[in-house]
C-alpha cells in the first residue's frame, strides 16, 4: 500500500476532504473532479482490467473499452481512499469536554462502499448516537467517521462496528449505538433477484447494550421518518 504521500493527487484529494472540513482546504472537491492527473503505478491493475475484458469476451481495444483498465484503476483507489485516510488528522482537535450527557444522535449518513466478496457496491444509511461522558466530537466528523471506514473493501457488519469501536476508542463514552441499512449490488443484481432487499446491521457498546430504555430510545429516533 502506498504511504501518504506517494497518493495519486485525486486520491489525496479525497483523503483530504475527508480529514479536513470543507473550505478548510480550498479546492480540494475541484482537485478531486478534474485530477485527471498522470497515473501512479506498475500498470499492473490496468492489464488486469485489459485479461478481465478479453476473458469476458470483450475485445479491449474497441473504442469505449480504450481508456476503461486506466478508469477502473483510478475509480478503485479512489473508493478505498479511506485506508489512507489519518484518523488524527480527522478528528483535528474537534473533541471537547462538554458537560452533557443526553443522547447524541446523527442520522440519515449516507454512505457508499464495496463488498469485499465481490468488488460491488453496497449502499445506504447510517445512524449513530452515543451517550457522552464529559466529552463530544464535533458533529460533522461523524460522517467523516462513516466515510473513513466506506471507503474500503467491507461487509457491512464489520464496517457497522468499525464506526462504534473508533467513537468508543477516542470518546470513551457511556455507550455508542451504530445501525446501518444498506442494498448490495451483489445481492440485487445476481441470484435471486429481489430489488428493494435491504441489509440492517447494528453494532451497540455501553449503555446501549447492557439498558433496554437506552437501545430503545436509539432505535425510535433512528426509524423516525427524517424531516426534510
Ligand atoms: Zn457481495
Amino acid at each position: 500500500m502506498p504511504t501518504s504521500s506517494d497518493l495519486p493527487s485525486h486520491v489525496r484529494a479525497i483523503v483530504d476532504e475527508i480529514e479536513t472540513e470543507i473550505g478548510e482546504e480550498p479546492g480540494s472537491a475541484e482537485t478531486l473532479i478534474s485530477g485527471l492527473g498522470p497515473h501512479h503505478g506498475n500498470g499492473r491493475v490496468e492489464a488486469a482490467v485489459r485479461e478481465i475484458l478479453d476473458e469476458i469476451g470483450e475485445d479491449p481495444d474497441r473504442q469505449g473499452l480504450v481508456g476503461t483498465p486506466e478508469r477502473v484503476h483510478r475509480m478503485y483507489t479512489e473508493l478505498t481512499a479511506g485506508y489512507h485516510v489519518d484518523p488524527e488528522r480527522l478528528i483535528n482537535g474537534a473533541v471537547f469536554d462538554v458537560d452533557y450527557s443526553e443522547m447524541v444522535i446523527v442520522k440519515d449518513i449516507p454512505f457508499y462502499s464495496l463488498c469485499e466478496h465481490h468488488l460491488l457496491p453496497f449502499f445506504g444509511t447510517a445512524a449513530v448516537a452515543y451517550i457522552p461522558r464529559g466529552r463530544v466530537i464535533g458533529l460533522s466528523k461523524i460522517p467523516r467517521i462513516v466515510e473513513m471506514y466506506s471507503r474500503r473493501l467491507q461487509v457491512q457488519e464489520r464496517l457497522t462496528q468499525q464506526i462504534a469501536e473508533f467513537l468508543q476508542d477516542r470518546l470513551a463514552p457511556q455507550g455508542v449505538g451504530v445501525v446501518m441499512e444498506a442494498t448490495h449490488l451483489c445481492a440485487v443484481m445476481r441470484g435471486v433477484r429481489k430489488p428493494g432487499t435491504v441489509m440492517t446491521t447494528s453494532s451497540v457498546l455501553g449503555l446501549f447494550r447492557t439498558r433496554d430504555r437506552t437501545r430503545a430510545e436509539f432505535l425510535d429516533h433512528e426509524a423516525e421518518p427524517h424531516v426534510s
